[in-house]
């Protein structure tokens, strides 16, 4: 015969920790301090199987239901020495839903189920009369909520009515025949609304309580909570059944919330807030301020009124050894609720508490210190995503601030900074030494330099995947994009934000966490990447396998990914160099040659230029390895676009207007993602690809001349997708290397790979591999080339799909494994077969993304290539990666 339901309570229980998948988080826990010998006032759980069933069975009950919850009362009864229904000894409970894990989303609590009409008289006589009927009406006012689907606004409206008529200003001035009173007219209003009276029998609420919280895990609003947050339908939800305790009656009776630890730091101090002669949900419900449990956060906070360590000084030491241990207990800071009922202290609830990322991490690793975890479990405390909160600057919680406009958090951090409207504005004020903010209606590549120029970026249009998120969150520039109310007018060089209207020059702060945009300039506060954070991170590294880069195309971005720890850079992204100012006349000049004299003499005065760049990353990476890949994108990307643009480059390159415009037409990409570019565009103009080659080279052989370490270096050719065209790359760049080496004595030794960024070079990849001499998988083209959903058209619709549940990932996120992730794996899986050892990364913005991470480690890559900013969060998610692996093949 099945168990339907397990009893807890007095020291002892049925269930246990382990059972959170029957009990639910909430009941297993009671059970599990009710074996500890923990004050646990009695109670039973209903399991979550009787949930299946009920559904299962058009809303039945199992037959022995009732018998078990008959004998698990009288159990309860007898613990409590109380009875259900019973007016001398009235048993009141609570009645709560227990998922497996906290779903705010679910039904609410019910307080003090058992009282009516004449176990209330009892209680008044037990207890006393205005506590018996404020109890009644309390309860009559919630079960109607939240059993009979009744709105608040009704008791709501009644109680004011009352209050005016009795002059009463607070509840509490209300008296004791007041309340009753108000009870009755509670009644009333049901009958009224429903038809029907409100249950008087006490065993009808009790089933009427049970089955509103298994009907509860059907609302559209659990519905909507399991799909955000991949929760099974399956699991259904446990019931709580417990006796009642009071917190409200008088002085010596308290309820409150307590952490072991500082929830936002991680401080090991015992946390929390707490309300003298108050129920449970005045603790949150904010109509009177709790105070703070110890003293010393008092005193920090200037507080008047006494801490539980002064207000109850026995019932404070008690708690401290019960959160002592508990916590040595589960190994983890909890989170726990009480209740002091006339001086007797009662445990209702505990649970591993909620925590920011900066208090994961320092009691992560001060519970190692103190022996309750090993490093390892340390490491897999930590959420990888939510390290980003540690990686940026963020605002000062205390400043004060005045919000302007709201858009989508596409790039975390707080900056602040003077407006710019344009990019090279942007660079003109960051030039100054002054930090400045680039405000665009969205931007382009052609913005690049005013982005990286910007402490941050804001826009009025675009998604979490438009131009100026990605480029920023991979610049780790903070950025506010889609502030659909902010109205840009560059050209007069103001905008505006409902009633504000900002010019140039003027100061806003953007926080790129939360979306928000303030006036003025709030105060930011610097992230702090040593002490535990650096401890951490050292525990990591020495369990992942999985090596971790950075994509840097700058020698800043390089020393910044290097302060993260990043490993070597996997994607050096050479178009970017092209952009700054002085280089995007000889890049015109360049493209827009009709013979390759002319091309080479732009050529020429570029070579220099692109030498000086690689230098600066060599050096800044000091031996480490560095992937350069060619020139990738269509060239139109690099020309003028509209007329005025188009006057103005003829002007300064002595053209003519006409024929550059219909330079910029032919060339123009009708899909830029495809066709002539990448490798496809060193095979018509080899010139650019050898010149580039040429400038990585001498770079490498003069960094080392100057006494730095020699780079590992690796030329990697974008967008193959037949062996041939690398095969004719590989014949130029060794060609240039001869060439070099013959004028200098020597060159550097080097690598040659590809991208594999297309599903044609994912299945060739064991042709391909016969040339290349490592793979880098570029999941962003990858994945809009499989998919067939380009990433700027993928934004909008993809919020649809994930929000209608068509899809439960961005696969612009997170890979695709069944569609990109099965190719990742064909081609590592072709390419060692023909060339063993051949070296494998990935450096998309997926490289970033701890799923993927995960992914990529199982599919045995050498490393991962990320943003500066991710590494961090990569080198964690590589070390739980590992960590996973080696338990499931436990
Ligand atoms: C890629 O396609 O994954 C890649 C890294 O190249 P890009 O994003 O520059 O196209
Ligand atoms: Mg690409």
């Amino acid at each position: 015969m099945a168990k339907w339901v397990y009893s807890f309570g007095d020291g002892k229980a049925e269930g246990n920790a382990g059972m959170k998948d029957l009990l639910g988080g909430k009941g297993a826990n009671l059970a599990e301090m009710s074996n500890l010998g923990l004050p646990v006032p009695p109670g039973f759980s209903i399991t979550t199987e009787v949930c299946s069933y009920f559904y299962e069975r058009g809303n039945s009950y199992p037959t022995d239901l009732k018998p078990a919850i008959d004998s698990a009362l009288t159990t309860i009864g007898a613990r409590a020495n109380a009875t259900l229904g019973d007016p001398n000894r009235p048993l009141l409970v609570s009645v709560r839903s227990g998922a497996r894990v906290s779903m705010p989303g679910m039904m609410d609590t019910v307080l003090n189920l058992g009282l009516n009409a004449q176990t209330t008289e009892g209680l008044a006589k037990l207890t006393e009369p205005r506590f018996a009927y404020d109890s009644y009406r309390r309860f009559i006012q919630m079960y109607s909520a939240v059993v009979l689907g009744l709105e608040h606004s009704f008791f709501e409206e009644i109680l004011d009515t009352e209050k005016e008529l009795k002059g009463a200003e607070l509840d509490t001035d209300l008296g004791a025949d007041d309340l009753r009173n108000i009870a009755s007219l509670f009644k009333d209003c049901v009958r009224e609304k429903l038809g029907r009276p409100f249950p008087e029998d006490v065993h009808e609420q009790l089933w009427g309580a049970i089955g509103a919280v298994f009907g509860s895990w059907q609302s559209p609003r659990a519905k909507t909570y399991r799909r955000l947050h991949d929760i099974p339908e399956e699991w259904g939800t446990a019931v709580t059944v417990q006796t009642m305790v009071f917190g409200n009656r008088g002085a010596t009776s308290a309820t409150g919330v307590a952490f072991t630890r500082d929830p936002a730091t991680g401080e090991k101090l015992l946390y929390g807030e707490f309300l003298i002669n108050a129920q449970g949900e005045d603790v949150v419900a904010g109509i009177r301020t709790p105070q703070p449990i110890s003293k010393v956060v008092r005193e920090r906070q200037s507080g008047k009124r006494p801490s539980l360590e002064e207000a109850m000084p026995q019932t404070f030491t008690e708690l401290q050894a019960i959160c002592a241990k508990l916590e040595v207990h589960y190994r983890d800071m909890q989170d726990l609720e009480f209740t002091v009922q006339e001086g007797k202290l009662f445990m209702l609830q505990t649970r591993s508490g909620k925590r920011t990322a900066e208090a994961a991490v320092k009691i992560a690793v001060d519970m190692e210190r103190e022996g309750l975890i090993d490093k390892k479990v340390a490491v897999g405390r930590i959420e990888p995503a939510a390290l980003d909160q540690l990686l940026h600057p963020t605002l000062d919680p205390d400043a004060e601030k005045e919000l302007i406009a709201m858009g989508l958090a596409a790039s975390p951090g707080a900056a602040t900074g003077e407006i710019a409207f344009t990019a090279d504005e942007a660079e003109k004020v960051a030039a100054e030494r002054r930090d400045v903010i680039l405000v665009r209606t969205e931007t382009s590549p052609e913005d690049i330099h005013g982005m990286h120029a910007a402490r941050g970026i804001l826009t009025a249009r675009g998604g979490m995947t438009s131009h100026a998120a990605v480029v920023a969150r991979g610049m780790g520039r903070p950025c506010v994009s889609g502030a659909g109310m902010i109205k840009i007018d560059a050209k007069n060089g103001v905008m505006t934000a409902g009633k504000h209207t900002l010019k140039r020059g003027d100061v806003i702060t953007i926080d790129g966490a939360t979306g928000s945009v303030y006036n003025g300039r709030v105060g930011l506060r610097q992230p702090e990447l040593t002490g535990d954070f650096g401890v951490l991170m050292a525990w990591a590294d020495a369990i992942r396998r999985l090596k971790v880069r950075t994509n840097a195309d700058t020698p800043d971005d390089a020393s910044t990914a290097r302060k993260f720890g990043a490993e070597g850079i996997g994607l050096c992204r050479t178009e970017h160099m092209f952009f700054d100012n002085d280089r995007i006349v000889a890049v015109r000049q360049m493209i827009l040659a009709d013979a390759e004299s002319d091309r080479k003499a732009a050529l020429a005065k570029l070579l220099p230029m692109q030498r000086q760049d690689f230098e600066g990353i060599f050096r800044a990476m000091e031996g480490l390895p560095v992937t350069i890949r060619l020139l990738d994108p269509p060239l139109h990307e690099f020309l003028p676009q509209d007329d005025e643009e188009i006057a103005a480059v003829a002007r300064a390159a002595g053209g003519d207007p006409a024929k550059l415009r219909a330079r910029a037409i032919a060339l123009h990409e009708a899909n830029p993602m495809l066709g002539h570019r990448g490798v496809r565009l060193g095979i018509t103009y080899p010139e650019i690809y050898e010149m580039q080659a040429r400038a990585i080279l001498e770079a490498a052989l003069n960094v080392e001349k100057a006494g730095g370490k020699p780079v590992q270096l690796e030329i990697m050719v974008p967008l193959v997708a037949w062996k041939a065209e690398l095969d004719r790359m590989k014949e130029r760049i060794d060609a240039v290397a001869a060439q070099i080496r013959k004028e200098r004595g020597r060159i550097p030794d080097y690598l040659l790979g590809t991208m594999i960024e297309l599903p044609r070079a994912a299945l060739q990849a064991g042709e391909i591999a016969k040339t290349a001499q490592f793979f880098s998988f570029g999941t962003n083209d990858l994945t809009q080339t499989t998919i067939g959903i380009s990433r700027d058209d993928a934004g909008m619709f993809l919020m649809d799909y994930l929000n209608k549940g068509v899809l439960t990932r961005d696969p612009f996120v997170t890979i695709d494994t069944e569609g990109v992730g099965e190719l990742v794996r064909i081609a590592a899986e072709r390419g060692r077969r023909s060339r063993p050892g051949l070296k494998l990364g990935i450096c998309g913005e997926h490289g970033g993304d701890p799923d993927s991470i995960r992914f990529c480690h199982d599919s045995g890559l050498d490393y991962v290539s990320c943003s500066p900013f991710r590494v961090p969060v990569a080198r964690l998610a590589a070390a739980q990666a590992a960590l996973a692996s080696v338990k499931n093949i436990d």
